[in-house]
């Protein structure tokens, strides 16, 4: 199961990839679609190997990402 959930608002998204270069699981990728802005909106390839470690979210300059991290009793 995902330790980790990470949210990306789609539309606030200008493709400028610090995300992707910040991953340190290179999980971060630039999608085929084309948002209200006509860029490339990043998305996560995969989650079961996100570790929730939040260093996306801290990079993105346009508050485009949200992690949510899983906490375990
Ligand atoms: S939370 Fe960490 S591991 Fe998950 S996608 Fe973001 S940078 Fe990568
Ligand atoms: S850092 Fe933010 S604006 Fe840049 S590609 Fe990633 S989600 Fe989009």
């Amino acid at each position: 199961m995902a330790r980790a959930k990470v949210y990306f608002n789609e539309q606030n998204c200008k493709g400028c990839e610090l995300c992707v270069a910040s991953c340190p699981k290179k999980l971060l990728r630039l999608s085929e679609r084309i948002n209200n802005q006509g860029y490339h909106p990043a998305e996560l390839t995969d989650e079961e190997k996100c570790t929730g470690c939040g260093l996306c979210a801290v990079m993105c300059p346009d508050v485009a990402i949200a992690v949510e991290r899983e906490v375990r009793a």
